[in-house]
């Protein structure tokens, strides 16, 4: 059976998860108040619909209930999102993610019972200004306000070298959790496993480590 969801609000970010939904083969009930943008996707989307979701009547018309997940995309108004989540989170939609405009949006949609909350923008930011730093660094994943996830390119610095020999637990604190290597992920790599220029190690640590391990390193 195909995976079933709605996406509310078909700004850039909400249009573009669209989008990839239906190339991945859901189904998708696209929902937005503008019906310009509402007509941009009745040709993509299963449903594309009009309708104002701050209206409980309507959100409970269109049966979002039954849906297995719902994202909240409105962008600008942060009201029209904080008060959409408010009410899916009240008919009992089980999975509800929303995109947060700033951190205080995101400190209500959490507490408001937001299952996921996502900060596109700022996310985005962080890993380009990563990526500028070192050409190395492929990807920054936030785990918490303290810790994170790093893809990064082994360098001259790291290959030819197997893990016990860099040592980098012990002189970083951070771990290296997998390393990919032509099209292979090797998950929990063993102690004497050797690096090779152009693998790329999946890294975990709290963000002072990473930035030590970062400035070293890479
Ligand atoms: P982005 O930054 O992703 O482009 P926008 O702010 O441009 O985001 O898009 C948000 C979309 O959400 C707009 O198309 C807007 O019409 C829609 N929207 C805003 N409020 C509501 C609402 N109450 N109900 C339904 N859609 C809404």
């Amino acid at each position: 059976m195909k995976k079933e969801f709605v996406v509310i609000g078909l700004g850039r970010f909400g249009g573009s998860i669209v989008r990839e939904l239906i190339e991945q083969d859901a189904d998708v009930m696209a929902i937005d108040k503008d019906s310009e943008r509402v007509d941009e996707f009745a040709s993509i989307a299963t449903q594309a619909i009009v309708a104002d979701t701050t209206d409980e009547a309507v959100l409970k018309s269109l049966g979002i209930r039954n849906f297995e997940h719902v994202i909240v995309a409105i962008g600008e108004n942060i009201q029209a999102s904080i008060l959409t989540t408010l009410m899916l989170k009240d008919i009992g939609v089980k999975e509800i993610t929303v995109k947060a405009q700033n951190d205080y949006h995101a400190k209500v949609l959490s507490k408001i019972g937001a299952d996921h909350v996502v900060h596109p923008e700022r996310d985005m930011g962080i890993r380009i200004a990563h990526n500028m730093l070192s050409n190395n660094v492929l990807d920054y994943l936030e785990l918490s306000d303290e810790h994170s996830i790093m893809e990064i390119r082994a360098n001259e610095k790291l290959a030819g070298y197997t893990l016990i020999q860099l040592d980098i637990r012990a002189k970083y604190g951070i771990n290296i959790v997998a390393i990919k290597r032509e099209g292979d992920i090797i998950v929990s790599p063993q102690a004497d496993m050797q690096i090779l220029l152009g693998d790329i190690l999946i890294i975990i640590g709290s963000d002072a480590d990473i930035n030590r391990f970062e400035k070293k390193v890479l």
